[in-house]
């Protein structure tokens, strides 16, 4: 498979060299030049298969001719160690979990791929030159990077994350690795972080010194292998069908709450696989930037405000260009498709005390904005999924706060909790960040 860079101004690259290098020389996003549908029969028996046999199917798709078959089914299931379920909420409204990982979120599943199959590839390389993996985070990114890759041989990852701006919890998850992990404490915003990656990466002396690769959400193997849980959830939901014979799963309405448009994207790319799903709604915290898109059909980015769910504070998505280019630049064909939402911090709280009252289950900051697009946006003779894309006790000291209760901390998640903080601090001017890497 052949991958080109949505600036359309970078050469043509092969899995290997868009998995390695993340970003395009152009600072386009790589697209794979054709996305393979699957066949009706796979969709019609979706259901009797596991969770792994699906992603490795859609796996294959993607990957199959860039993989050797063993060592991508080692992969896929290597990554999914865990399950990703469906469960219902309230009335036609279900969730799908996607928090049973290590580190308690969706980023899990992108995160353990790509390092396998980066791994894969240095492997094949001579002279087995150490990559340097740099992951901007606006809180969960860092935490799934950093224990995707933990250990790992021949791979060094670098987090960089705004100072004072991700929570205690999710900070613990990658200040305490030691081993190959660097913490890296901004003085700034996520965008400040984001823009230290991107200039890393278009620098030639920088790129001379070390080899440099992304882990965000725009590196391919991160990002499409996000697909493989939206192909789980329409085969749940299949099977929910026969059991209850009551929702009506031609008509499921796929609700992703959104920052930088990677999961989505990732859902987007199964429907044009085939994955009968009606539309989407991506949901957003005042971040609104793609919900201004729909509305206007301008796309204007802003800085990015903070909010409770701040692994969605995002003020210039990434992965539009993915979804502009998929669309042809079409916000006809986009806004006919997708949905948006927007919900105030005040919204997000009234909304998970609404949902723990009515059904008792506990929401996270970002779910929330997930089921609160559904609960307003559902259509009759529709049924609506939205992911969980974390664990509440991630957010504990709001969770609680909100919901006046104490959310039981996971054991992994308390583990981290127990480590030692280790960072180095930085300013967000870029030269103070080379100046540091050039030592390295
Ligand atoms: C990263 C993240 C999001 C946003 O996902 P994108 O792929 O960046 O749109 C939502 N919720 C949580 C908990 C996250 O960690």
């Amino acid at each position: 498979m052949k991958y080109y860079s949505t600036n359309g101004k970078a050469p043509i690259a092969d899995l290997h060299k868009a998995v390695v290098k993340g970003l395009a020389e152009d600072r386009g996003l790589y697209m794979p030049e054709r996305i393979n549908k699957l066949p009706q029969e796979f969709f019609d028996n979706i259901e009797k298969m596991s969770f792994q046999e699906i992603a490795y199917t859609v796996a294959s798709a993607f990957f199959g001719e860039d993989v050797d078959p063993d060592a991508l089914h080692d992969i896929v299931y290597d990554t999914l160690a865990f399950d990703c379920p469906v469960v219902n909420v309230k009335d036609n409204i279900y969730t799908l979990e996607l928090f049973h990982g290590p580190t308690l979120a969706f980023k899990d599943v992108g995160a353990r791929f790509m390092a396998r199959l980066l791994q894969y590839f240095i492997k094949q390389e001579s002279g087995h030159k150490q990559v340097n993996v740099l992951v901007a985070t606006s809180g969960d990114t860092g935490s799934a990077v950093a224990n995707g890759f933990l250990g790992v041989e021949g791979i060094h990852v670098y987090v960089l994350y705004p100072k004072g701006k991700v929570s205690p919890i999710q900070e613990c998850q990658f200040t305490t690795l030691g081993k190959n992990i660097t913490a890296i404490e901004v003085d700034g915003v996520f965008d400040d972080c984001q823009a230290l990656v991107k200039n890393a990466f278009m620098d030639a002396e920088l790129n001379e010194h070390m080899k440099l690769t992304s882990a965000n959400s725009i590196n391919v193997a991160r990002f499409l292998p996000q697909a493989f849980y939206y192909f789980n959830a329409y085969a749940r939901m299949k099977e929910n069908a026969k059991i209850e014979k009551c929702n009506n799963v031609n008509n499921l309405v796929m609700c992703v709450p959104s920052g930088n448009f990677g999961n989505i994207c990732a859902a987007l790319f199964g429907h044009e696989m085939g994955l009968p799903i009606k539309r989407f709604i991506a949901a957003n915290n005042a971040n609104d930037i793609f919900y201004k898109y729909l509305q206007t059909g301008k796309y204007e980015p802003k800085p990015s405000k903070q909010t409770l769910a701040n692994a969605m504070d995002v003020g210039d998505p990434s992965n539009f260009a993915r979804i502009y280019d998929l669309y042809d630049k079409s916000h006809e064909k986009i806004s006919a498709l997708i949905s948006g939402a927007t919900y105030s911090d005040e919204q997000i709280r009234e909304t998970m005390r609404e949902c723990y009252k009515a059904s008792g289950y506990i929401l996270d900051p970002h779910g929330a904005c997930g089921y609160q697009a559904l609960a307003d946006g559902l259509q009759a003779g529709e049924v609506g999924v939205f992911c969980e894309t974390a664990h509440p006790a991630k957010f504990k000291e709001k969770v609680d706060e909100i919901l006046g209760i104490d959310v039981e901390i996971p054991e992994r998640l308390a583990a981290f909790m127990r480590g030692e903080k280790q960072s180095v601090a930085m300013s967000k001017d870029f030269a103070d960040f080379k100046d540091y890497l050039m030592h390295q």
